[in-house]
């Protein structure tokens, strides 16, 4: 799947031809092309990301890598000497990448999936009680490839959940064995459930059962301590939803945990600085925390996925099947 055609953006043509090239001041040369079949001349950035960009392209990757580490947006600004309203420019394209490289990632089939999902608070505007504040933020989690699919801020209510769970319903159609882990919310089996949910036709008589799709399996710790409570002990881990007779479950209780996206969470916290606590560098409106939530999101899947840089062979720790036993006497 190519993710940018060439398209002309007047008649949106394909049958485009390569016309001249010229040098930029700071971003080498720029192709101008030319559409055969209504003749209109555009510049090979017309409607990317570098459109009416004069700054050199690997001075915007720093500046949105210090953003992704940490760096507040009025420090950013000092430290490379940008205006505000530039660098929230930048922000504002960069975060429409988001959709359209999401939807590229939605395109993959995958045969199974472990997904985390966990939530995390901040503060927006000003100091309000946690349930009144516009600053959770839903992330769900690939656990093996700790890709992040859903990445979305707003109040803690059922729309948030739903927005979250919609993202998930997408993914459940396109993987054959997706399962949800997380600790402790509810509203996410329940959602999910109500989204993606088929009548079971057994040929019995009376209404079918309603359960999730074949393949779904949604497991929620409990939340609390039972050890000083009477009563019948609640298993540690259950399932929240009936589920389909033929799905399998292949995890165990070990496994059934959000471990991977709380470290993300908690790592969020020291990389995006909207996310810091006891400082003034907290987002001031939902808008704009979901502007930086989008940044983050291209900059972790995307960016750094692919710049990385390899891991020496000698870090890599060789495969030990046991931990070494003293020999036997
Ligand atoms: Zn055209």
């Amino acid at each position: 799947m190519l993710l940018f055609t060439c398209k002309c953006p007047n008649c949106s043509s394909e049958n485009i031809r390569n016309d001249y090239v010229y040098s930029t001041i700071s971003n080498g040369y720029k192709k101008m092309l030319l559409c055969r079949d209504c003749s209109s001349s555009f510049s090979e950035t017309r409607n990317t990301f570098l459109q009416c960009i004069r700054t050199p392209a690997s001075k915007i990757w720093k500046v949105l890598k210090a953003r992704t580490e940490g760096t507040s947006l009025n420090a950013t600004c000092r430290i490379f000497d940008i205006a505000k309203n530039t660098l929230l420019a930048w922000e504002r394209k960069f975060s429409y990448l988001y959709r359209a490289l999401f939807i590229y990632s939605m395109a993959h089939t995958f045969i199974q999936s472990v997904i985390e999902g966990d939530e995390f608070y901040t503060k927006v505007q000003k100091n309000v009680p946690p349930e009144e504040s516009s600053g959770w933020t839903i992330v769900l989690m690939d656990r093996a490839s700790r890709f992040i699919w859903e990445m979305s801020c707003g109040k803690k209510d059922r729309s948030l959940f739903e927005k979250a769970i919609k993202t998930l319903a997408e993914l459940v159609n396109q993987t054959e064995d997706i399962t949800l882990l997380t600790d402790g919310e509810r509203r996410y089996g329940k959602i999910l459930f109500e989204i993606c949910h088929e009548l079971l036709q057994t040929g019995m008589r009376g209404r079918p059962r309603k359960v999730l799709k074949n393949g779904v399996t949604v497991r929620v710790k409990n939340k609390g301590s039972q050890a000083h409570k009477k009563g019948r002990k609640r298993p540690k881990y259950q399932t929240t939803c009936p589920q389909h007779p033929e799905t399998t479950n292949h995890i165990t209780d070990k496994e059934t945990h959000a471990n991977h996206v709380e470290a993300n969470n908690s790592a969020m916290r020291r990389k995006c600085s909207a996310y810091r606590r006891k400082t003034n560098t907290y987002a001031k409106s939902e808008t704009g925390l979901q502007r930086v939530l989008n940044v983050y999101w291209v900059v972790h899947n995307c960016y750094r996925r692919f710049n990385s840089p390899p891991i020496p062979s000698h870090l890599i720790p060789a495969k030990t099947t046991a931990p070494d036993q003293p020999p036997a006497i």
